[in-house]
């Protein structure tokens, strides 16, 4: 493979885990022949983004540019491209490449593919340079990884989709989440709000554990039955033993078997929520009623298009507010204060 020539886009990194983010230029690839080239238009925020540019997983490089809920237009494409044109509104999640050709990827999960190229954090084969996110003017991606974008919804509010939608609607799915069951969501967050929509729709009867009694109306208004505020012992015990299903989406340290306690026997609690240390588990939290414990990362390509087309049926986005790219210093720490209702995304026209 010849190694396509690179150009220069702005974008905002941080440079150690502890400074703040900047502006700075990093290199992109002119199109290959499969590539479509999108002018980014808002990025979503995620927590993820927070943990990477601080290097709490300990795998950052630096400069670190984050940012895997992209919306963008797409300037230009690759002479094999088929699903997109100049013009098109397309979107961008937390994957870029993969082979396509292993048994994870023919099963329609890249992102357990054992070359999977995430959008930041990764190598990008073709310039054998870091991967680098969406907090940047535009992004060059292989069309198998290129999203499209239902015509009905707001595009702001679709960002934050292509990441806390499809990490909460993949394990919802494969858990069989629907009439009839008891669903829990763990924190109120950017993806535990993209999970309350999913589980209401999915037609479960829905109950929100939050730390923060100032979201209780919120959490009633985005769709759950009931609101349990988590530090409330009675509040709690009222409903140990009750729950067939819940996902947690806590991006903090917390102890998980006050949930496992809450379900019921055969129950599963999904962790997505990825915090920087390990979550301690009591093994009688488990046996006790054969319960489960498993995790889930975001979800395949074509599991994340379903998730888009379902929400434009559906009239479903996320609940946001627009900030500009000089604003993410300050979004970062309000983020880590559960103070975000309930995604931050950044009008990329700002970083211009
Ligand atoms: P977020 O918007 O910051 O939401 C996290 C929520 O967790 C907060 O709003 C808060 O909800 C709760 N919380 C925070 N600190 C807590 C503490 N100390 N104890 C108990 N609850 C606490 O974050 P996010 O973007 O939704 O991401 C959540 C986590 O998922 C992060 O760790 C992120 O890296 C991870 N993630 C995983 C995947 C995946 O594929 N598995 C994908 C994306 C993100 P309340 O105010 O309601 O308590
Ligand atoms: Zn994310």
């Amino acid at each position: 493979m010849s190694k396509p020539r690179a150009y220069s886009v702005k974008a905002y990194s941080s440079t150690a885990a502890k400074s703040p983010l900047a502006a700075t230029t990093i290199p992109r690839r002119e199109p290959t022949d499969r590539d479509v080239q999108i002018e980014i238009l808002f990025c979503g925020v995620c927590h993820s983004d927070l943990h990477f540019a601080r290097n709490e997983w300990g795998f950052t490089q630096f400069p670190a540019v984050p940012g895997h809920e992209i919306i963008g237009r797409v300037t230009k494409v690759g002479p094999k491209v088929t699903k997109f044109k100049p013009g098109d509104i397309a979107g961008v999640g937390c994957l870029v490449d993969a082979d396509l050709s292993c048994p994870m990827c023919r099963k329609g999960l890249e992102q357990f593919s054992p070359t999977m190229v995430m959008t930041y954090g990764s190598m990008d084969k073709h310039l054998n340079l870091p991967t680098y996110g969406g907090y940047s003017e535009g992004i060059v991606v292989d069309e198998h990884f290129v999203l499209r974008i239902p015509k009905n919804l707001n595009l702001a509010a679709v960002a934050p989709l292509l990441c806390a939608g499809i990490t909460t609607f993949s394990p919802l799915r494969h858990w069989k989440v629907g009439p009839g069951k008891k669903v829990g969501i763990v924190g109120l967050g950017g993806l535990g709000h993209m999970g309350v929509k999913f589980a209401r729709a999915f037609g479960a009867q829905v109950v929100v554990f939050t730390t923060s009694p100032s979201k209780r109306d919120d959490a009633i208004r985005l769709g759950a039955h009931e609101v349990v505020i988590s530090r409330n012992a009675d509040e709690m015990a009222k409903h140990a033993g009750t729950f067939d299903f819940i996902l947690d989406a806590v991006s903090a340290e917390h102890d998980i078997n006050a949930y496992l306690s809450m379900l019921a026997p055969d129950g599963n609690l999904t962790l997505v929520g990825a915090p920087e240390k390990p979550l301690p588990v009591s093994s009688f939290a488990l046996i006790m009623g054969r319960k489960s414990l498993s995790g889930s990362l975001i979800g395949g390509l074509a599991e994340t298009q379903e998730m888009l087309d379902f929400c434009g049926e559906r009239n479903i986005t996320s609940d946001i507010e627009m900030i500009r790219m000089d604003q993410i210093n300050e979004a970062y720490e309000r983020m880590l204060k559960s103070d975000v209702k309930y995604r931050f995304v950044i009008d990329m026209a700002s970083l211009k």
